[in-house]
């Protein structure tokens, strides 16, 4: 997969997205992440992307020229047709599904969002999809732009060491993960739950379920009902 994203700061992704499993991701060839100058793209000789808003309020706006200009040129570079999104407060929230949904595209264009959003010409000319990461508002798209990243990039065959990395994980089959526990096996007084050293791995299944919709009714109850219904 390619991932090409539109930003006023660039560098504030490769410190994140260089290293641990989307760094290695990376330099072994399973994903290619190329961050770009929005500023590079403004018609403008001094690189101004942003104006005021038409109908008055506060604060400016991103213009939708150098955000064209920006994915067009992708476009010619890679002769590619890229999956458009927009990193924005008003999107559905960001979920798993989502995110193994995204994985199954071969190039995603994100915009990263500053001041007040960006013309909403744009969003129309390019079918842009929304995608929030919570119901809170941030200053920038680049913090969602990482996340989205994330959470596509290890969905990606290979960039996991095996798939039960993440289907046996939080979200994935509905349910929030089972509580889990490594060496010593009394730490503080306190002991791993014997099943889990039992060997029986029917037990030990059965166990785990049992834990993941007690953890997943006391953390989050909506998951439960859409759970039951699922
Ligand atoms: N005026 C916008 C609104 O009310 O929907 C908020 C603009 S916000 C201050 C600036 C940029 O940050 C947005 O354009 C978006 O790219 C990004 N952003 C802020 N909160 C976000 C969130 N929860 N999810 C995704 N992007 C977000």
């Amino acid at each position: 997969m390619r991932m090409d994203i539109l930003t006023l700061f660039p560098e504030l992704f490769p410190p994140v997205l260089g290293e641990s499993i989307v760094g290695r991701a990376r330099k072994k060839g399973l994903l290619q992440i190329c961050c770009h100058q929005l500023r590079d793209f403004s018609p403008d000789p001094r690189g101004r992307v942003d104006d005021t808003v038409f109908g008055g309020g506060k604060g400016m706006l991103l213009l939708a020229e150098p955000f064209a200009r920006g994915i067009d040129a992708i476009k010619e570079h890679t002769g590619s047709l890229p999956h458009i999104l927009y990193m924005s407060p008003r999107g559905p929230v960001l979920n798993q599904g989502k995110a193994r949904e995204l994985a199954g595209f071969s190039h995603l264009v994100i915009l990263c969002g500053h001041y007040e959003g960006v013309d909403q010409r744009l969003l129309d000319e390019y079918g842009a999809e929304e995608v929030s990461i919570g119901d809170y508002v941030l200053t920038g798209g680049e913090l969602p732009a990482m996340i989205l990243a994330d959470a596509v990039s290890r969905m990606l065959p290979g960039v996991l060491s095996e798939e039960a990395c993440f289907t046996e994980e939080s979200h994935f089959s509905g349910l929030l993960e089972y509580p889990q526990y490594t060496r010593p096996e009394v730490w503080r007084g306190r002991a791993v739950p014997s099943v889990l050293l039992s060997g029986h791995h029917g037990n030990i299944r059965a166990w785990r379920q049992e834990q993941a919709l007690a953890v997943t009714a006391q953390n989050r109850p909506d998951l439960l009902e859409k759970y039951g219904k699922g």
